[in-house]
């Protein structure tokens, strides 16, 4: 589909972020109690957050968990911004929380990754966000679905919201992987490409599941270029309500921006190059990272095949079958502009490796 035009405010601009990078968004998955509240946010402004989250509506997968404390939340929120000057933010996902957080003075609204996935509700809360000025952060959705993305910010955008921007954190997905939901930082970059103007944050929280990969995350989200975090601390996360594993103390959380990141950028004679340097690295070990799964993928199902081929005693090798698919892959990567000698070198160590061990799975079968 062809590309649309967003027409944007560029994040500097919105009154509420200043360079350096990361612009930072922190603060506890909900809103529990007053004290909560007070006591996190004071913690976070003392090192220099300006700008305040807390969920107060939460989309939750089972019924009877703790879905949030709802507006009373929206109150604590405004005695955090009126007394110590943040600036406050939440989740949407109706039009009645809209309307509700522009009575209780909410300084920005993002949509979760649940509302992205559903048009209706994006509508409806472009609808209701209408001749607003609040700025909007648009997370991806559930699933790997780029369109389904760019989509809900065309639909603020044609509501008149400008000052927008994207969440990125991760997809859900059946893989077993290390986080709790896939970077897929393609997709990511992806986007990037098609807007570059588009401000980008990077939700380590939600992306890694647990406090201990929120290092990693926020690492590799400054080494892609991108502006911001968006990152869960709460003053007792042992006890919080939900998220517990993912959340930082606010020290934890200090500890992290002042020392454990590094922003590489503007910081050479030429930053130009230097960013866009780190920027190509980046993409590059992303490109590796999924080369390796692919060809982890690759042996698993070999192995399968020498299982099968054991089962129902066929021989390892068959010649014709291995011509057949270099001709294929050499055909197919040729059109990628790869060289032929290039491909052939590269299958034929895969099908060695596959081949060894099929013949370790046959073996097995003598013993
Ligand atoms: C959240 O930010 O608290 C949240 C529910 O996130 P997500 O929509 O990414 O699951
Ligand atoms: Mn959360």
């Amino acid at each position: 589909m062809a590309n649309k035009n967003l027409e944007l405010i560029p994040l500097y601009e919105w009154g509420m972020f200043t360079e350096p990078r990361p612009s930072v968004i922190a603060g506890p998955c909900s809103a529990e109690t007053e004290e909560q509240v007070m006591q996190t946010a004071a913690q976070l402004k003392e090192f220099g957050i300006n700008v305040f989250r807390a969920g107060i509506w939460k989309p939750r997968t089972h019924p009877g968990c703790f879905e949030g404390v709802g507006t009373p939340g929206l109150k604590w929120m405004q005695r955090a911004k009126r007394e110590l000057g943040l600036k406050i933010a939440t989740e949407v996902a109706s039009e009645k929380h809209v309307f509700e957080c522009l009575k209780y003075g909410v300084d920005l609204v993002w949509l979760g990754a649940r509302t992205t996935a559903n048009p209706f509700l994006v509508q409806e809360i472009a609808d209701a966000l209408k001749d607003t000025d609040i700025p909007v952060l648009v997370k991806n959705p559930v699933n790997p679905d780029l369109d389904l993305w760019i989509g809900a910010l065309e639909r603020l955008n044609r509501a008149g919201i400008k000052k927008l921007g994207v969440i990125h954190r991760g997809f859900s997905t059946s893989d077993k992987i290390k986080y709790r939901n896939n970077p897929d930082w393609q997709i990511a970059i992806e986007l990037r490409s098609r807007y570059p103007q588009l401000p980008f944050f990077v939700d380590p929280s939600h992306m890694a599941g647990s406090r201990d990969y929120i290092r990693e995350i926020s690492q590799r989200s400054l080494d892609l270029g991108f502006e911001g975090l968006m990152i869960e601390s709460h003053c007792d996360p042992s006890c919080a309500l939900s998220d517990a594993k993912q959340q930082l103390t606010p020290a934890q959380l200090e500890d992290l921006l002042y020392n454990q990141i590094t922003v590489r950028d503007a910081d050479s004679d030429s930053p130009q190059w230097k960013d866009n340097i780190d920027q190509l690295r980046a993409k590059i070990d992303i490109i590796d990272e999924n080369i390796l799964y692919a060809l982890g993928s690759r042996m698993k199902v070999s192995r399968q095949i020498g299982e099968y081929k054991k089962n129902n005693n066929i021989a390892i090798l068959q010649a014709s079958r291995w011509d057949a698919v270099l001709e294929q892959v050499v055909a197919k990567g040729m059109e990628y502009g790869l060289d032929e000698k290039f491909i052939t070198t590269v299958f034929n160590a895969i099908h060695e490796a596959s081949v060894e061990a099929q013949n370790e799975i046959l073996s097995g079968s003598q013993n």
